[in-house]
């Protein structure tokens, strides 16, 4: 869930400081999905490549250990927090266990956040790498797949160190990003976060 306060306290950049934002490469159009497409379009977050008040740094933590195409994968047993701690496993479609591979991709990409200073990071929900509001219980091939509320490897990664994660789908977050990074922004207070949407309460009883 996104600390709304945090976001409200980022400080107004400039084009010599912008913000300094981690995203899933894949939001930007970078060809790097499982199937070698960009997992879609997603106008939220290709809108902040138009700023020089931001700085995107880009990272696609599956096609760092797994190369592009390749098999898509799903956490078992638990969520990202609990592959960190040893307690659940990341599966490929055809089974190979990728948890080690998943593991070594959070952590460069939690070297990148420190090496380049991250303000925030904007990562792809639901992925088992990048999901950080929702991702998926298991084989989302399954016939009765399963969601449950909790972050991807990377994105646990980047939590616990104490980096700030949202979505592309945390539009009355992004709301607030968008009226740092441009002062004529007007915030529309009608946008809503993944977590805030029918779909999310609905589906977990909230
Ligand atoms: S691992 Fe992350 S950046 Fe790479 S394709 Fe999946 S969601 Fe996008």
């Amino acid at each position: 869930m996104t600390d709304i306060n945090f976001l409200k306290s980022l400080r107004i950049p400039t084009e010599d400081n912008p913000l300094r934002v981690l995203v899933s490469s894949c939001l930007t159009g970078i060809l790097c999905g499982y199937d070698g497409t960009a997992n879609g379009e997603y106008p939220s977050v290709i809108k902040l490549l138009n700023y020089d008040t931001i700085k995107l740094i880009k990272f696609c933590p599956e096609e760092f250990s797994f190369g592009s195409p390749r098999e898509m994968c799903d956490i078992h047993g638990g969520t990202g927090i609990d592959v960190l701690e040893g307690k659940a496993k990341v599966l490929s479609d055809s089974g190979v266990d990728w948890t080690e591979g998943m593991i070594k991709a959070s952590e460069k990409m939690l070297e990148i956040a420190k090496k380049e200073d991250i303000d925030l990071a904007v990562m792809m929900d639901v992925s088992a790498a990048c999901g950080s509001q929702v991702i998926y219980n298991g084989n989302r091939f399954a016939e009765n797949k399963v969601y449950q509320i909790g972050a991807g490897v990377s994105a646990a990664q980047l939590m616990r160190a104490g980096f700030k994660v949202i979505s592309q789908r945390d539009y009355g977050s992004l709301e607030i990003l968008y009226s740092k990074i441009d002062e004529k922004h007007k915030i529309n207070p009608d946008l809503k976060d993944h977590h805030e949407i029918d779909w999310y309460k609905n589906y977990f009883n909230i």
